[in-house]
């Protein structure tokens, strides 16, 4: 039986793309009534094996094993998160980053970020966060807040993010962002307005996404039964259509160990935290809190663990 990828899923349709084939063109299928029974349902994303009925069309039998399954959107075996934030327009948020990189490292997603709308930069005026949680370190400091673009580029690559600095208008970056999508089913994330669509179309060549917040408010926004699709790329990459994680209310991540865990420079210091369970606020000994003292952790990073922290604690009070 012959398999392939389903890169659309619309009004009960599967449109599987034949894996051994060069033409590219999609088989639209049905899913066997067996799946139903079962309580599963292909997802776009999904390899499968199907078989061709009579009128050309095909009939989709089997899931094969899925390395991820994503909610918003619905796909599975995505691999990449593409993080995107721009400089300036709307300004950059700091603290919206790391919630993003706390749901792409709880998801197992790799990572990169991308920060969009070079041209329109001059220095970035970064917003300050208020701390909820009273905490040994004191960095309310504004010199620990990253200042210039090369300071927030640096921050994230010292943390061993790859970012990428793009300007769709003026077409910088683009073919490197698009080198890492090769060969993977990636995703688009950031708020509204950042210039993911533009980003798209620019890799892409006849794509055109609508490009401004107020048209996406109007047209695809208003839709309630908003297909998925995988846009195909050259270089055999795949990007859903709709951006990514759409409610960031870490529903995903429940406990402060998984938060913790999620920011990645934590991990070798609070593998060292005197206690087992430390949630790096005001335990002793805590290796978490002297990396940030000594310079290791960037302060902002840790302010921001501590925001979150707090978000999770207040969701376990109410409910
Ligand atoms: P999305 O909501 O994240 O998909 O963002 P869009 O791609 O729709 O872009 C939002 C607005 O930013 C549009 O008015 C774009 O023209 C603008 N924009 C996108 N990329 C760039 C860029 O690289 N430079 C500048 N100056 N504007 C951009
Ligand atoms: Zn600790």
């Amino acid at each position: 039986m012959p398999s392939g990828l389903i890169i659309k899923a619309l009004s009960g349709f599967y449109y599987v793309l034949p894996e051994d084939e060069h033409n590219m063109v999609s088989i639209q299928c049905r899913a066997r009534g067996i799946f139903k029974k079962r309580g599963e349902s292909p997802l776009v994303g999904d390899r499968v094996k199907y078989e061709l009925t009579d009128n050309g069309e095909g009939t989709v039998d089997e899931i094969l094993p899925r390395i991820s399954e994503l909610v918003r959107p619905p796909i599975a075996n995505v691999e990449l998160a593409v993080l995107v934030f721009a400089v300036q327009e709307p300004a950059l948020n700091l603290q919206l980053l790391d919630k993003f990189l706390v749901h792409t490292e709880s998801s197992g997603l790799h990572t990169i970020i991308c920060l969009t709308k070079q041209d329109l930069i001059e220095e970035i005026p970064c917003p300050v966060v208020s701390l909820e949680e009273e905490s040994s370190v004191n960095l309310l400091d504004e010199k620990d807040i990253p200042q210039t673009m090369q300071e927030v580029v640096r921050m994230y690559e010292a943390i061993g993010y790859q970012v990428v600095v793009t300007s769709a208008k003026l077409g910088i970056g683009i073919d490197t962002v698009l080198d890492r999508l090769a060969g993977h089913i990636s995703v688009f994330a950031g708020q509204s307005g950042v210039g993911k669509s533009s980003l798209l179309n620019a890799m892409v060549p006849g794509l055109q996404l609508e490009t401004n917040q107020i048209s996406m408010k109007l047209g695809r926004g208003k839709h309630t039964t908003r297909h998925v699709e995988l846009i195909r790329l050259h270089n055999g990459g795949l990007v859903a259509d709709t951006p990514g994680f759409s409610s960031l209310d870490f529903m995903q991540v429940k406990e402060a160990e998984d938060l913790s865990d999620s920011f990645k420079e934590f991990r070798p210091y609070s593998a060292q935290c005197k206690f087992r369970g430390c949630v790096h606020l005001h335990e002793p000994e805590c290796k978490v809190i002297e990396a940030t003292q000594a310079g290791h952790i960037a302060p902002s990073r840790y302010k921001h663990y501590l925001h979150f922290l707090g978000e999770i604690k207040d969701r376990k009070r109410r409910y």
